[in-house]
């Protein structure tokens, strides 16, 4: 995860993307988050449209799919960034919340 991090970083800081790096404030992050949340948001239609057009005309392109949720995981790590936060540890964080949660779902056993 980590690795990701920084390469995304550094691909966006050579292109002068990395807005995230200056939004301070929650006013000025809160105005990188909605330029991102748009953008995630548009990943997230084409990949449905994809979907769509394989429900409507029975195409189906595996490569596409992988390349939106791709796109779109790249939207959200950006957003990490932005609220500064660790999602590997938010994830095992959250996990361990919904393994109680949801502890009277599990099967078997
Ligand atoms: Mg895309």
């Amino acid at each position: 995860m980590k690795d990701m991090i920084e390469y995304l970083r550094e691909f966006d800081k050579k292109r002068m993307w990395n807005h995230y790096d200056e939004a301070k404030t929650p006013e000025e992050k809160l105005e990188v988050l909605q330029k991102q949340i748009v953008s995630l948001l548009g990943e997230f239609g084409e990949f449905a449209n994809l979907v769509k057009k394989y429900r409507r005309d029975g195409t189906w392109y595996p490569e596409k799919l992988k390349e939106e949720v791709t796109d779109m995981f790249i939207f959200l790590l950006k957003i990490t960034q932005t609220l500064e936060m660790d999602l590997e540890e938010e994830f095992y964080k959250k996990m361990k919340i919904n393994e109680e949660r949801f502890k009277d779902f599990i099967k078997g056993d």
